[in-house]
């Protein structure tokens, strides 16, 4: 009887199995078909502020997908399925080259573009977006590439070539989601980056978990020491903001000053926060 049951259970997890796939693959070809009209896609930006939390420094690119059916799909199913779909490096592309025409309007302001491990890992990469950026005419200074640990893990002796390539090309490396990984201090010693963002998770424990601003002080300490800009992702109170500032962070994201918005809403923020 115990058999039968677990027999009853297992073809219910093959049907379901099969059910989220079929939905995966539906969603597979509804993201071709919008990555071939880019009348759903969109990109959004959202800023990042200087300590004081109020002037703007930088901007980073998110992709945003309207689904017709089941509206709004977060990145992060949908990034996954444009790599199994092989059309991350197509995305990818595209959203580099729509910051380019917001980095021109915003000459002030870095870009950042986040940059997925299959794409980083992806034949010609490294000549793919130069030709973008020149093309773009950007200057590969203003744009900041946000990689992952994931871009490091498999063969590190060539990704450390490929992010080299990139900053003597003149882009800037930021270390997104910092201590989330396996190994964020081997990676900081293996390779040559220009910022760590750390992940939100750590400021969202602020005031929380006990040892957290040990944690991020030593984590600025430690990105001070060689040279980089710190980052303070998820930043959504004025506590946590005062207790980056004494860590000595350099920069803060996060909704307490704005999510991402379309373009069109840029010249609107940028200047409210200038102003006051
Ligand atoms: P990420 O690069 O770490 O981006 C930050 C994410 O945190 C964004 O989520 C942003 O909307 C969210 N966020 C910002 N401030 C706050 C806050 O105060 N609180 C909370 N809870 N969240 C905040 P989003 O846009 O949903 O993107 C999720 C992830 O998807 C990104 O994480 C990035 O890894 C990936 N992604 C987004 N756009 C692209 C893209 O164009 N290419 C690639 N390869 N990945 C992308
Ligand atoms: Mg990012
Ligand atoms: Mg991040
Ligand atoms: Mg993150």
């Amino acid at each position: 009887e115990a058999k039968n049951q677990g027999r009853g259970k297992y073809r219910m997890f093959e049907r379901s199995m099969d059910e989220s796939l079929k939905t995966r693959q539906q969603i597979g070809a509804d993201l071709r078909h919008a990555l071939q009209t880019k009348r759903d896609l969109h990109v959004f930006y959202q800023p990042l502020m200087d300590i004081s939390g109020q002037k703007v420094v930088a901007l980073e690119a998110l992709i945003r997908w309207q689904h017709p059916v089941h509206g709004r799909i977060s990145p992060t199913e949908l990034i996954p399925v444009a790599e199994d779909i092989g059309l991350i490096t197509q995305l990818g592309e595209w959203v580099l080259r729509e910051a380019c025409r917001v980095a021109r309007l915003w000459p002030d302001l870095s870009i950042a573009v986040n940059v997925s491990p299959l794409q980083f890992r992806s034949p010609g990469f490294v000549e793919r977006i130069k030709a973008i950026v020149n093309k773009e005419q950007i200057s590969p200074t203003h744009i900041e590439l946000e990689i992952t640990e994931g871009v490091l893990i498999e063969d590190e002796k060539t990704a450390k070539g490929i992010i080299d390539e990139l900053r003597e090309a003149g882009f800037r490396i930021a270390l997104d989601d910092f201590g989330t990984g396996y190994s964020s201090l081997n990676y900081l010693s293996n390779f040559a980056v220009d910022k760590i963002k750390i992940d939100r998770s750590f400021t969202q424990s602020l005031g929380v978990t006990s040892n957290s601003s040990a944690i991020i002080e030593s984590v600025v300490k430690l990105g001070h020491a060689m040279g980089l800009t710190v980052t303070a992702e998820g930043v959504e109170t004025h506590g946590q903001m005062t207790a980056l500032a004494r860590a000595g962070c350099n920069q803060l994201q996060g909704y307490l000053f704005s999510e991402a918005v379309p373009k069109e809403q840029l010249d609107q923020l940028i200047n409210q926060r200038h102003a006051s």
